[in-house]
């Protein structure tokens, strides 16, 4: 019989299949199964790999034999071949095993970038266009274009990704020509504090002025922290007036950055302000297809659409969630849609569960300024009502606590107080665009951070 007769009759035989078992089932088992020759009464078929050998064998190999004798009736058996061909490397629906490739990435001391941070693995879409477009301009003319650039965003949406992808495309590009820094404004921050303690401020100011591109990460951090503001605002005049690139980020805009002083607003905003926003769907998808080469993993398009609609909120969380998926499916035998979404509720609670109302507290304190004491004591400041407002607007909403619950956090406060609270905000939030946004990061940051 020939090789192309062969095939039409293996197109029939899963097109009889289709009416016995699901769509999904056929897809997962049969997806890159093909027949490879029919003697003698039996039918040897290639399949990807032992898995799958296993799986025809104990599970189907009945129905199966019984809808190919309808299209081959001299059929008697069955016997199934693994072969591996790279084109089904690809496409296998799942591997037997977890595995995470064990490239380490090391910082380098010199500069502080962590090389794993590429333009080439970062996925564009329409929501970081703007500042990928922006970010290779920097380093296509570093101090001559957007001085200083500066990027914000919410949680895990890439910030960090783009701005040490930039640190590391001008080492590649211009070598020992541009000496570049990478700090997040924490080590920032923590290593001012050392100085200052042994006196030797030259050494740090060196570090941070000696360079032709400061690239600070997360400066929302620089927050009611004076010493370092007023630190930085000098070496940005310094950087800036020698025509050195400076690239900050931000979790929110300069101008909603609290407790800072005006002129370093007023320079954070004097070159290229621009947003990253959460990724729409054919972004994520594109980004869980990067990951999921990236790590091997060899998870199926239609698993990888799953995950891309059900977990929306931010990258770090769809890398997350692809960890999982792909530890939990390695340990399976089978699994369908239903299953796979099984599996994304379950890590969803997982992050759920670990929110404890103490960081939401400490979330909000923070945000605003206060202690978290502040916030649950009696205190009638007038500074601290919106505040506790918002709090027990999200102990509600993201604690999913009672109100006779947040009344007790609180200080014993009665739930009608409580109530009021929340539904206060709640309308707030639906009048003022700049409220909602807030309580969106705030909301981030608690379940990302
Ligand atoms: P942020 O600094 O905004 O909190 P990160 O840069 O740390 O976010 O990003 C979180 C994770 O998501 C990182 O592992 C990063 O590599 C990945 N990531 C973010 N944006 C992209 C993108 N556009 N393409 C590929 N990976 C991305
Ligand atoms: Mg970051």
């Amino acid at each position: 019989m020939g090789d192309l007769n062969l095939k039409e009759k293996w197109e029939q035989v899963l097109s009889n299949l289709e009416k016995k078992l699901s769509k999904p089932t056929i897809k997962t088992w049969f997806n890159n199964v093909e027949p490879d020759m029919f003697f003698n009464g039996v039918l040897k078929i290639k399949v990807p790999n032992k898995l799958v050998k296993n799986w025809l064998e104990n599970k189907f190999h009945i129905i199966l034999l019984k809808t190919i004798k309808e299209v081959l009736p001299e059929a008697k058996n069955i016997e199934y071949i693994i072969q591996e061909s790279s084109i089904r490397k690809k496409t296998i629906i799942r591997r037997t095993t977890f595995q995470q490739k064990l490239t380490i990435f090391e910082v380098s001391p010199s500069t502080n970038l962590n090389p794993k941070y590429r333009f080439e693995n970062f996925v564009v879409g329409s929501n970081n266009e703007l500042a990928f477009a922006a970010a290779q301009g920097v380093v296509n003319s570093p101090g001559e274009k957007f001085n200083p650039l500066f990027i914000y965003g919410g949680v895990g949406l890439g910030k960090t990704h783009l701005l040490q992808a930039i640190g590391n495309e001008i080492i590649r590009k211009y070598g020992i020509n541009k000496k570049v820094r990478y700090s997040t404004t924490e080590q920032f921050t923590n290593e001012l504090i050392n100085t200052l303690k042994n006196q030797n401020i030259d050494e740090f100011r060196q570090k941070f002025r000696e360079v032709d591109v400061l690239i600070l990460d997360d400066v929302h951090f620089l927050s009611g922290k004076n010493k370092s503001q007023e630190e930085l605002f000098h070496t940005f005049n310094e950087l800036y007036n020698n025509k050195k690139q400076i690239v900050f980020s931000s979790d929110r805009p300069p101008k909603m950055i609290q407790d800072i002083e005006e002129r370093l607003k007023s320079r954070f905003e004097g070159g290229l302000v621009i947003d990253i926003t959460p990724p729409d769907f054919e972004t994520r998808l594109a980004i869980l297809k990067v990951k999921n080469q990236e790590k091997s993993y060899y998870l199926s398009d239609e698993i990888l659409e799953i995950i891309a609609e059900k977990i929306t909120k931010n990258i770090r969380e769809l890398e997350g969630a692809l960890n999982f998926v792909a530890f939990k499916i390695s340990r399976l035998n089978n699994y369908n849609k239903e299953k796979v979404e099984e599996i994304l509720k379950e890590y969803l609670k997982e992050n759920l569960k670990k929110i404890s109302y103490k960081k939401i507290i400490k979330t909000v304190a923070d945000f605003y300024n206060f202690k978290d004491e502040d916030l649950i004591k009696k205190l009638r400041k007038k500074e601290i009502i919106k505040p506790r407002q918002v709090l027990i607007y999200l102990l509600r909403e993201i604690g999913k606590l009672s109100y006779t619950t947040i009344g007790e956090i609180l200080n014993k406060r009665d739930h009608t107080t409580i109530l009021y609270s929340y539904e206060k905000i709640e309308k707030e939030i639906k009048e003022d665009f700049n409220f909602y946004q807030e309580i969106e990061l705030l909301k981030n940051k608690i379940l990302n951070d």
